[in-house]
């Protein structure tokens, strides 16, 4: 425990201060207002075929959704679990969900079918928007289900009925900026994925401080417009508010790809003239490493900028990026699900600031509105700087709490309100933020090409017939394609400190060597 006199050691933001956030808005009239000058510009497109929505059409049938939603029964704090994969419509359904009152959960469609039908008995869902591809995953759900993107089998609604519904009869429902709008899933700093409550305010406020100030209404120089990449997964906090959220919000334009594949995402980024592509690492290993990507014409790119986040980033990978693509700027982001998406940033994204941009390697600085402390993890003291803790944070987009489970939630938000993020991490004295290494229990190994993988270690008892093969089958037919076990190790036991903790780092080393030398 903490000594009361004892100093405490909180960092703040060192961008210009404004209140955050100063409006009561709803997250979708937060994200559009002031769309009607923008009616004509393209909001999305899918280049899958290359089909688009105009803001016009865009916003129009957010309305009919919300109507259609209504007639099939959603209310007001309902949750609706949409199953689909990138595709142009997804933010239509998001919108319509929010504009009605109710709760958006999203999804991974590649996930297990047990996976899948956890989550929507978890989180409570009274209505599943999915596809004909996916429908089989879900089968004795005892939910409604709306079919888009093909056929809608009998007993379904296709979802043109909502898109065809009239929005001038769209209930007027009253919701207040502190309901919740937001359940998607993240298995926090341990166990099992938890439905993360997500409240309008939160998302508001997060995109204020992505977005480095709050405007009612942005004027055209303020406006960045950019032709965003929608690769990152929409069901994901990172493809809900870092991506769609901020791309609508700047009247962007938002480009569909529905699965990562080198080939066919430089075509895509020179295509569609793609300017701001938000990845992860790996993505960026392929673009460095891949020889396909020499076959294709780099001047043709007109990306000019990468948000790289959720997962460390090697400053080496950033060199041998930014050495091989000077033209385009890469910068970090960190953030995690708790605190509604971005949490550290190189730059709020909107234009016109004069603000000394982070360091390389580093993740960010922090936003402003939020606080940060560093804690050693065994006493729970406040670091100075430029000393290792696990990063704790505190603001305005700090989750509600995890849904109907307060035993998880007390884990992770103290009694003083900060969130303790499962990462450990240190500030420098310019303000700028590293992340170093995870807390969480998670063991994965650093590889080549993926950057990381899954791996296990299992103590078997002794004179066990089990051989390890069977283990990481049955493991793997139980779980998605990306967790499954790629290695698998026996180990006498499983070594813990002296407080009992699982020494986390020392199994992974142990593992990784024994990995790499296979
Ligand atoms: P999620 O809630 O799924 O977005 O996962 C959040 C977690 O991803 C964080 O707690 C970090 O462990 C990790 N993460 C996100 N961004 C970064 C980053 N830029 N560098 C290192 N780890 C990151």
């Amino acid at each position: 425990k903490r000594n009361a006199a004892e100093k405490e050691f909180v960092f703040e933001s060192r961008l210009p201060s404004f209140a955050i956030p100063d409006v009561d808005m709803t997250l979708p009239e937060f994200v559009f207002d002031g769309v009607e000058d923008y009616a004509d510009q393209v909001a999305i497109v899918d280049s899958s075929d290359g089909r688009k929505y105009t803001y016009g059409e865009f916003t129009r049938l957010i309305k009919n959704t919300a109507s259609g939603l209504a007639s099939v029964g959603v209310k007001k704090g309902d949750v609706v679990c949409i199953v689909l994969p990138n595709v142009a419509e997804y933010y239509i359904l998001v919108f319509g969900i929010l504009t009605v009152g109710g709760i958006f959960s999203g999804c991974n469609p590649y996930a297990h079918s047990s996976e899948i039908q956890k989550q929507i008995r978890s989180s409570e869902a009274k209505l599943i928007i999915t596809d004909p591809a996916t429908l089989a995953k879900m089968t004795d759900m005892n939910v409604p289900i709306v079919v888009a993107g093909g056929e809608a089998p009998s007993g379904t609604v296709a979802v043109e009925t909502l898109f065809r519904a009239d929005g001038s009869k769209a209930p007027s429902v009253s919701i207040s900026p502190d309901d919740v709008c937001l359940l998607p899933y993240s298995s926090g700093t341990t166990g099992m994925p938890k439905g993360v409550m997500l409240t309008h305010r939160n998302m508001v406020a997060n995109l204020c401080q992505t977005m480095g100030r709050r405007q009612t209404r942005f004027s055209d120089d303020q406006l960045i417009s950019q032709t965003v990449l929608g690769l990152m997964p929409f069901f994901h906090i990172y493809g809900i508010c870092g991506l769609g959220c901020v791309g609508f919000r700047s009247r962007g334009t938002v480009v569909v790809m529905q699965r990562y594949e080198i080939r066919r995402l430089l075509q895509v980024l020179i295509d569609y003239g793609v300017t701001h592509a938000p990845l992860v690492p790996p993505i960026i290993l392929s673009l460095v490493k891949n020889p396909i990507v020499d076959e294709f014409d780099l001047k043709a790119l007109k990306l000019t900028s990468i948000m790289c986040a959720s997962a460390p980033l090697g400053f080496g990978l950033q060199q041998a990026f930014q050495k091989k693509f000077p033209d385009i700027e890469i910068t970090q982001a960190y953030g995690l699900t708790e605190y509604s998406c971005v949490t550290m940033s190189h730059s709020p994204l909107v234009n016109g600031m004069d603000i000394k941009p982070a360091k390389q390697g580093s993740v960010g600085c922090i936003l402003t509105g939020s606080k940060l402390k560093f804690v050693d993890p065994d006493t729970g003291r406040s670091l100075p700087a430029n000393t290792h803790g696990e990063l704790c944070i505190k603001g305005p987009a700090t989750m509600s709490g995890y849904f109907k489970n307060a035993a998880a939630t007390e884990n992770i938000i103290d009694q003083d309100g900060w969130l303790h993020t499962g990462d450990i991490g240190y500030i420098d004295e310019d303000g700028d933020v590293f992340i170093v290494e995870r807390l969480k229990e998670l063991i994965k190994i650093p590889d080549d090409e993926a950057g990381e993988i899954p791996a296990a270690c299992v103590v078997l008892k002794p004179n066990s017939p089990v051989k390890l093969n069977e283990v990481k089958e049955y493991v793997n037919s139980q779980i998605s394609s990306y967790k499954k076990i790629r290695f698998i190790e026996s180990v006498l036991e499983i070594p813990k400190s002296m407080s009992g903790k699982i020494l986390r780092r020392t199994l992974r080393d142990q593992v990784a060597l024994k990995y790499r030398g296979q």
